[in-house]
């Protein structure tokens, strides 16, 4: 496959991408595939989406696990809602997201991925060695599959991230650097947070953001492509320092407006395209 190939985030029946038809009106070449429900989890869907892929000339790159009841409304509410860390949920979204990886292998896609939730930045608190331990418990089972498992950047600092990852201790376990999350969360500025945890990152997430007045408190404004803090072309320039050539994978977030996500990201396509050729000559 050529260098940085073009990608977008879809879905089939749940999540916040695009639907397949659109991927392929925007001639992407690649997604990073939300989990579909489990209904849909089964070898004869797969199959079937399988079938449907190919025929669209879609390779999947990545497959996201997600879950019911998590919410970014706000930073509070995704730090108690989001990914493997809260208590309540976490040995039924466990089970899922295994049941999640072995649905990637059906559809012959080695890599799964998530938000693994707010891990608490204070090691001596024991939601830290759970985090750890929950995600030790889901590599090892990617790895028995023959998969790597990315965890999407955003609640922690780069240094705290290492740090989870050294914690975590198992050579499949790689990072999904998505910038805008840097900025939305307030973690870190992203080009910086990059170049520091650059050896780890497999996949990413081309998407842009605006700093909140308050990062860390409040949200910042997630923008369409090239009109954030990010600086796509630094972005993109420190991708090629780094070694990265995987697809360049644009995520937006606007489900309840179809017309103005499609448009917004086929900006964002063109936009890649540019700075792309640009870049690599
Ligand atoms: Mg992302």
């Amino acid at each position: 496959m050529e260098k940085w190939p073009l990608g977008v985030f879809a879905s089939i029946d749940a999540g916040l991408g695009v639907h397949l038809d659109v991927a392929k009106e925007l001639g992407v070449p690649t997604v990073h595939l939300h989990a579909p429900s489990k209904a849909s989890r089964t070898p004869e869907k797969a199959q079937e989406f399988l079938a449907r892929l190919k025929e669209l000339g879609i390779t999947i790159s990545v497959v996201f696990g997600g879950f019911e009841g998590e919410s970014y409304a706000d930073i509070p509410t995704t730090a108690r809602t989001v990914g493997l860390v809260p208590p309540e949920t976490r040995a039924a979204r466990t089970a899922e997201m295994k049941e999640i990886a072995d649905f990637a292998r059906q559809l012959g896609v080695d890599v799964v991925a998530l938000h693994v939730g707010f891990v608490p930045h204070d090691k001596t608190d024991s939601r830290y060695g759970d985090a750890v331990a929950v995600t030790q418990e889901i590599c090892d089972h990617c790895k028995a599959n023959g998969q790597r498992l990315h965890l999407e950047t955003g609640q922690e600092s780069p240094e705290g991230l290492l740090q989870f990852h050294a914690d975590v201790n198992r050579d499949n376990l790689f990072i999904n650097f998505d910038p805008a999350n840097m900025i939305l969360y307030g973690s870190g500025e992203p080009i910086d947070a990059l170049k520091k945890v650059g050896q780890y990152v497999r996949s990413i997430h081309c998407k842009d953001a605006k700093w909140a007045a308050k990062p860390g408190e409040e949200w910042g404004a997630e923008v369409p492509l090239g009109e954030g803090d990010v600086n796509m072309e630094a972005f993109l320039r420190t991708l090629h320092e780094i070694g990265y050539d995987g697809p360049l994978t644009i995520e937006r977030e606007i489900p309840q407006e179809p017309a103005r996500q499609k448009e917004e990201i086929g900006r964002g396509v063109k936009l890649l395209e540019e700075l792309r050729a640009k870049i690599l000559g």
